[in-house]
């Protein structure tokens, strides 16, 4: 087996599975010291040798076969695909791991956001404040919901909502935060908490980034009404598409399990073809070849995602006395980061005036695969096509339907220089060992060493 393929089969196998906690993706990682870190050593986008190249990182989906086909196996072959016991294993297991009474899986995580938030009796009418800085999901969840979003600025040193940011954003119409853990990593929960308490808010949780991340001992998810989670393929729980919404509120999550199938009742067998459905519903049911890869990947999420809240706090502690270089930071009360993405804001000034494209073309030619995050969003053409539908014109007054006022009312400063100056990694970079993270820390430095001539 040549190096390559077996490190290739190190990291698929199922010494893999602990194999990752060890390897390093370093190209020629054995001679690391010598000729990798050396001070002079050219980077990789002015001719010299990469760092790392594509094998390097953990492959993502990860699928250990001797250990993840058993139970998907047995059920493609069982021929019992609709939901049924391994859909019910899967959401037990779920609420067992965030630690809430009750678990329903559907579709994927805009799906889930969507039921909850139309559950909870958010609709026409209502607005619902919500940070600038996410996936469009949490965005179009709520205009699925034909409710308003409303932004509030987010905190410049950990990217999630400024619970400071909130208060003035509240109207009479304001019905619930949908608080959003981004990038993996718990927002400012006790002080949304007390915000949500004294306007009589609903708090629902869009963890869909942050699977088993830990605020002040409890996983997120099972802080605000609800919390919906996402399984697709490039989350840290991956099953391809997939969702759930947890609660502790048996009444809401039989509900929600009603607008999962039809309108039929929870209990209602879900082969059921004339049961009488009690509400308006959709039918968004996951299936149980998907339960039995999401039992699968369950196994290892708990390892992994210790390692990359470890390998993310020592690539921090690696990084940020790099001039220009400043590592996103938790609240006090995170013990437990997800980590879906990591990132850090980069300032040119430290540089030499390098764009931030041209860093992260930099680093890419490193092997480290990097991109500059999201967008504005709120200005975006889905949003003005939303106010523009005939049910938008009918509950809601002329002027909140404006596009530029909204514009101008929801503008967020800090986002805006967050989508300008964030540096984001993929999750499975820190399923690497310490020794890659020593790697992206020197190949970063190694950029800012050279960036005259860059
Ligand atoms: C992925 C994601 C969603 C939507 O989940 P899907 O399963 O892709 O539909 C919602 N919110 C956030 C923050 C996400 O990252």
């Amino acid at each position: 087996m040549g190096h390559s393929s077996r490190r290739k089969f190190l990291r698929q196998s199922s010494l893999g599975a602990a194999g990752y906690l060890f390897a390093s993706g370093l190209v020629n990682s054995s001679f690391a010291s010598s000729s990798v870190f050396s001070p002079s050593r050219t980077p990789a986008i002015l001719g010299g040798q990469p760092l790392f190249n594509e094998t390097s990182w953990v492959k993502w989906p990860m699928w250990v076969q001797s250990e993840d086909e058993k139970t998907l196996i047995e059920s493609v072959r069982s021929g019992v695909w609709s939901r049924a016991k391994l859909v019910d294993e899967f959401e037990n297991k779920w609420a067992a791991a965030i630690g809430v009474k009750r678990c329903l899986t559907v579709v994927n995580g805009t799906n889930a956001l969507i039921t909850a938030i139309n559950q909870l009796d958010i609709g026409a009418g209502d607005e619902v404040i919500t940070t600038p800085y996410t996936f469009i999901a949490s965005v179009q969840a709520i205009l699925a919901n034909n409710a308003m979003p409303v932004f509030a600025d987010i905190d410049p040193a950990t990217y999630q909502i400024d619970p400071d940011k909130i208060e003035s954003k509240i109207t009479k119409k304001t019905k619930a935060i949908l608080v959003v853990h981004i990038l993996g990593l718990p927002a400012d929960m006790d002080r949304i908490m007390a915000v949500a308490k004294k306007h009589n808010l609903i708090v629902i949780e869009d963890a869909c980034q942050a699977h088993l991340a830990v605020y002040d001992h409890k996983v997120v998810g099972s802080i605000g009404r609800t919390g919906c989670f996402s399984f697709q393929n490039s989350k840290n729980l991956p099953i391809g598409e997939g969702g759930a919404i947890v609660s502790n509120d048996d009444k809401f999550i039989d509900n929600c399990f009603a607008a999962h199938n039809l309108g039929y009742a929870y209990g209602t067998s879900t082969g059921a073809v004339a049961g009488d459905s009690f509400m308006r519903a959709s039918k968004i049911r996951l299936t149980e070849y998907a339960a039995a890869i999401g039992l699968a990947q369950l196994k290892r999420l708990e390892d992994q995602t210790n390692t990359r809240h470890e390998n993310a706090a020592y690539l921090s502690s690696l990084i940020k006395d790099i001039d220009g270089v400043k590592p996103i930071k938790l609240y006090d009360k995170v013990t437990r980061g997800a980590y879906h993405l990591y990132s850090f804001r980069y300032n040119p000034e430290g540089f030499k005036g390098m764009s931030r494209t041209k860093f992260l073309d930099a680093l890419r030619k490193e092997g480290v695969p990097c991109s500059g995050g999201y967008k504005v969003m709120h200005t975006q053409e889905f949003m003005r096509e939303t106010f523009n539908s005939r049910v938008y014109k009918g509950f809601y007054s002329k002027k909140m339907l404006d596009f530029e006022d909204y514009k101008q009312r929801n503008n967020c400063p800090e986002n805006a220089a967050l989508c300008n100056d964030a540096v984001w990694m993929t999750q499975n970079v820190l399923l690497g060992s310490r020794k890659d993270m020593e790697g992206i820390a020197e190949a970063i430095r190694n950029i800012s060493k050279n960036a005259g001539k860059i």
